[in-house]
């Protein structure tokens, strides 16, 4: 349950200094891992953009605890060099609110990594991709900016897929693009659950949406 959770008034409202330090001086977070996990992900691609702000967002107390001490020991194990001091973690839920952490086209990332699939039908409302989620998604993000999306549940990447090619505001990469971004290749085997898929034998597909343009009023 998220009833305990504390959401900043507006993203004016947010010290993020309490999550980077003194790093945070002069940035704004530019990457979101929504459902994070135990954010696999956001440790390899620190040292790929080290001079961006990520933050993963995740749910569960214990899962954010978690993450959260292992990008301290991070930090203090690399202090020398000033290593992983661009990613931190907010336990938060992230169907909600976003816009209060965000200002407007902040993002130029977003992941949703292996989301909970909500297989029955009667609950596909909690499935993190969603027609008006999507619009709050296009809000955060700037243009140009991409959505990841990675999943071994066909259904879900189908449903995915069918929401984000749906939206005005958002169009698909095609496969040379894919193959142009490093980034791809890391939705596979960087975090926890994608390595466990792999040990099952799981199939994994992913889609990656760009940001468009307002459309002129
Ligand atoms: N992305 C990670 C990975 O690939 O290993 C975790 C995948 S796990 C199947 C889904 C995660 O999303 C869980 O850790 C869950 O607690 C988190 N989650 C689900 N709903 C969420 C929400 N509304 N806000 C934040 N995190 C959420």
């Amino acid at each position: 349950s998220d009833h305990d959770i504390e959401y900043p008034l507006s993203p004016l409202h947010m010290d993020w200094t309490e999550n980077y330090g003194d790093f945070a001086n002069g940035r704004l977070v530019e990457f979101a891992d929504i459902g994070c996990g135990y954010g696999g992900l956001l440790m390899r691609l620190s040292p790929m953009f080290p001079d961006t702000l990520m933050i993963g967002m995740e749910i569960r107390v214990k899962v954010s605890d978690y993450v959260n001490e292992k990008i301290q020991a991070l930090r203090k194990h690399h202090e020398k060099e000033g290593h992983y001091r661009n990613i931190a973690v907010l336990r938060t839920n992230a169907m909600k609110y976003l816009p209060n952490y965000f200002n407007k086209g902040q993002l130029s990332k977003m992941f949703f990594l292996f989301p909970d699939p909500h297989f029955k039908n009667k609950k596909h409302k909690w499935r993190i991709i969603t027609r008006s989620l999507l619009s709050e998604y296009a809000y955060v993000l700037r243009e140009g900016g991409l959505i990841y999306t990675i999943t071994d549940v066909k259904d879900l990447h189908d449903w995915m897929v069918l929401h984000l090619t749906d939206h005005p505001l958002f169009v698909r990469l095609t496969d040379e693009e894919l193959k142009a971004d490093p980034v791809v290749g890391m939705l596979y085997e960087s975090t926890e659950e994608g390595q466990k898929v792999t040990r099952n034998d799981g199939e994994k597909w992913p889609a990656v949406f760009r940001r468009l343009p307002n459309p002129p009023l």
